[in-house]
């Protein structure tokens, strides 16, 4: 018989459910970061939580799930480069608040979905080829094209970046309150694509203690019953910053692996 089960099946973001009982505003119509474009099939349905509740596991609540507006149209890393629009071509959010307020912004859109719009001189990650070979990013060598094609006049995407530029210029974004700028958008070509928000991460999980031993609902480690890596939760707070769920995977598995002893390896 072997001396500990370790459950490791991953968070809950594709379970549209389980996720909309802690936003009721993420519908089926929302994709998780992990299949943005539903070409593949998503694990991420929560059974390892359900497998620990039946042998009578506690699972936390209220620290809730991360969305994120990267997975479409977006090619840079950093703030400061690119604008948002709505279908209309007007800007409606602080392009570098943090995620939680943009994911407001874009939820209270009509269709859920904006465009994003990055110059020539911004620097693109390694996603721009692949984007531009499969149509998801394209490139325009001025602004009215570029709104043709989005089906937005003309005219007011020409003001709306008019006025970015003048609040790029000065540092100073009288509309949206944005402080982060790296640079005008200004130089042709232009790059854009379609964007969205995502179920990214799911914050809330199994209870375990430090040693990975999942906890029962008084609080007491059940026997040879470990869990690791997004199946826990609770192990962020609210939030979870940039790169960090993977030195939780590795840490927590390792204890995990060790039946919540540290072994050298
Ligand atoms: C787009 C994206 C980018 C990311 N970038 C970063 C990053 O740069 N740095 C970072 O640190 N973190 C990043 N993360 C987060 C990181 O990927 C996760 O924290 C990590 O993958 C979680 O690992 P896990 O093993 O707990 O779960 P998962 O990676 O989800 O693995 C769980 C596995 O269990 C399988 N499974 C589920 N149910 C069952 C079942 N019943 N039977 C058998 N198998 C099952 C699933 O199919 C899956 O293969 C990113 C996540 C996404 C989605």
């Amino acid at each position: 018989m072997s001396e500990a089960v370790v459950i490791a099946t991953g968070g809950f973001t594709a379970n549209v459910p389980a996720r909309m009982k802690i936003d009721g505003r993420l519908s089926a119509d929302i994709h998780t970061s992990a299949n943005p474009y539903v070409l593949l099939w998503d694990g991420a349905d929560g059974d390892g939580i359900r497998l620990a509740q039946a042998l009578g596991g506690a699972v936390t609540e209220g620290f809730g799930l991360q969305l994120l507006p990267i997975g479409g149209g977006r090619v840079l890393d950093y703030a400061g480069a690119d604008l948002y629009v709505n279908d209309e071509g007007r800007r409606f959010v602080n392009e570098a608040a943090p995620r939680r307020e943009l994911a407001s912004a874009i939820l209270a859109l009509p269709d859920k979905r904006f465009w994003v719009i990055t110059d020539q001189q911004s620097r693109k990650n390694a996603t721009l080829g692949p984007k531009l070979l499969n149509g998801i990013v394209k490139k325009s060598p001025d602004i009215r094209s570029m709104a043709r094609e989005m089906g937005i006049r003309p005219d007011v995407l020409e003001r709306t970046i008019a006025d970015y530029n003048r609040a790029a210029d000065a540092k100073f974004d009288p509309e949206f309150g944005k402080s982060v700028f790296t640079q005008r958008i200004s130089e042709p070509p232009f790059y854009w694509g379609r964007e969205r928000i995502y179920v990214h991460t799911t914050l809330d999980g199994i209870r375990t203690d430090h040693q990975a031993r999942v906890l029962d609902r008084s609080g007491r480690p059940i026997d040879g019953l470990f869990a690791a890596g997004e199946t826990v939760g609770g192990v962020f707070g609210k939030d979870r910053l940039g790169g960090m769920g993977l030195t939780n995977c590795i840490v927590m598995g390792r204890m995990a692996g060790g039946c919540g002893r540290w072994r050298k390896v």
